[in-house]
């Protein structure tokens, strides 16, 4: 049985999150243009400011919010999570805060399953305590993120990978201390077999950058998702992560749980976009009335509030699976979580920008964030119409071709079989509407 029932003590820690992100985070927020990557931690004007709300979450026990008490986390189940990533989803700098930003989370999950004493000395354990941030290196030009088509590859000569090619989007790149390259190692495997994950230090001669684009609306040309030229770039044969060949298995340990952290970040997102309508349509006043009193503005907060809830279902129902063991057969609905996150925020933000009117569409509110981050989301580890196909997939496995010349649900055939089992005639019934 599902049960959704919190602790207590787990609502206390909740009230705290809600109290801390509204005094401390949503001003943070307004004091730091949102185009400064929150994840640099070499830009020591806005350290001075994060470094103390960090200590603060710190003394809570709270965090590294995603992770297990052995990597130094307060070791919640998802559906905790879920609650508390919620409340961060609301705020731009939420996550480095509390120590879950990506793509240092799931970078510091493959360290933690993957790498050596070595490496999780050198890179895990400074990555943890945001000291240092990292980059994962995968999407191709060429070859998008469809690892069946990379070029990008590593040659192991003696004890070193030489790695040649290029990655772009390669987010942070340009403050990373060290990135996790996916190469081509063995070009001559099956298709989901020719991949490595490599751990390549920023420093290493050979890496260059030939861009740095931004999102849209950031800021031309310095943007944080770096196109990585690597040229002769030697690393030790130790940096790689997992088995020669198992790149894939590394890349998919990432994603899974990140897909739906940011599934939850993004429900926080859409009820402040609902607060915002909310305001607004008790405040303003048209043709002598709020807008409240619109029914089409009625219509457009309610469909929003609906979609939201049943987003926060399915997120809360996926977190429940991998609470209980389901991680494998939760991969349908992590790829549902990613797909409706892409479209619920994109009908939410649109219409509480439409909602605010020319306020809405300024630069002047953060519906202007939340509009140019949700452009990313259906994209970003892999665009929606991948994962459609994905759940597509796995709900055909449930089916087989119908046993007969006609469907299962043939009316003729299923009347048939319903006289044999009740040995009437079904014409028996049909008296017309008079009875
Ligand atoms: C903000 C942001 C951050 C990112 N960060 C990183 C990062 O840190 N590291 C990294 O390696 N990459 C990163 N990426 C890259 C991202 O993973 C890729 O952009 C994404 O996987 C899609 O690849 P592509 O851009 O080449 O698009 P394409 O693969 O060319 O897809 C373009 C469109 O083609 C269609 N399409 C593609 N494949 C199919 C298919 N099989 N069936 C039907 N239609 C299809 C879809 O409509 C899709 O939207 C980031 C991207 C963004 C936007």
């Amino acid at each position: 049985m599902i049960d959704f029932r919190l602790d207590p003590a787990f609502e206390e820690k909740l009230e705290w999150v809600r109290t801390f992100v509204r005094e401390k985070i949503d001003p943070l927020d307004a004091l730091i243009d949102e185009h400064v990557a929150p994840w640099n931690p070499r830009d020591k004007k806005a350290m001075a400011v994060v470094r103390p709300l960090q200590a603060e979450v710190r003394a809570q026990g709270l965090w590294g919010l995603h992770l297990p008490p052995e990597l130094g986390g307060p070791g919640f189940g998802q559906v905790e999570l879920c609650h508390l990533n919620e409340i961060l989803g609301r705020t731009n700098w939420g996550p480095t805060i509390f120590g879950c930003q990506a793509p240092d989370s799931g970078n510091s999950e493959i360290l933690a399953r993957f790498g050596t004493e070595e490496h999780k000395k050198r890179f895990l354990e400074p990555l943890l305590a945001n000291e240092i941030v990292s980059c994962f290196s995968m999407t191709e030009v060429e070859g998008g993120s469809d690892p069946t088509q990379f070029r990008c590859s590593a040659v192991l000569e003696g004890d070193e990978w030489v790695i040649n090619g290029e990655k772009w989007f390669s987010s942070n790149a340009a403050q990373a201390e060290f990135f996790i390259a996916m190469v081509v190692t063995e070009p001559d495997a099956p298709r989901y077999e020719r991949l490595s994950a490599i751990i390549v230090p920023h420093d290493t001669p050979g890496i260059s950058f030939v861009s740095q684009p931004g999102m849209a609306g950031e800021p031309y040309p310095i943007g944080s998702h770096s196109h990585v030229r690597y040229d002769n770039v030697r690393v030790p044969r130790e940096n790689l992560l997992g088995e020669r060949g198992g790149g894939f298995k590394v890349a998919q340990a990432r994603l899974g749980g990140g897909r739906i952290h940011h599934a939850m970040r993004v429900i926080g997102m859409c009820r402040k976009a609902i607060d915002m309508m909310g305001e607004r349509a008790h405040s303003r006043i048209t043709q002598g009335e709020t807008l409240a009193r619109k029914q089409l503005v009625q219509v457009d907060i309610g469909q929003c509030w609906i979609e939201v809830e049943q987003f926060k279902l399915l997120v809360m129902r996926t977190a429940w699976m991998f609470d209980n063991h389901m991680e494998k057969e939760a991969l349908p609905w992590i790829a549902a979580c990613k797909v409706a996150c892409a479209q619920i925020s994109h009908n939410v933000i649109f219409k509480a920008m439409h909602m605010l009117g020319s306020l809405g569409v300024s630069n002047q509110t953060p519906l202007a964030r939340m509009w140019s981050s949700l452009l990313a989301m259906g994209m970003a580890d892999g665009p929606t119409e991948i994962h459609q196909m994905f759940a597509g997939r796995a709900v055909l496995k449930n089916y087989r071709a119908a046993p007969g010349r006609f469907p299962t649900d043939y009316i003729p055939d299923l009347r048939a079989r319903a006289e044999q089992i009740f040995g009437v005639k079904a014409e028996d019934f049909h008296h017309g509407i008079a009875g």
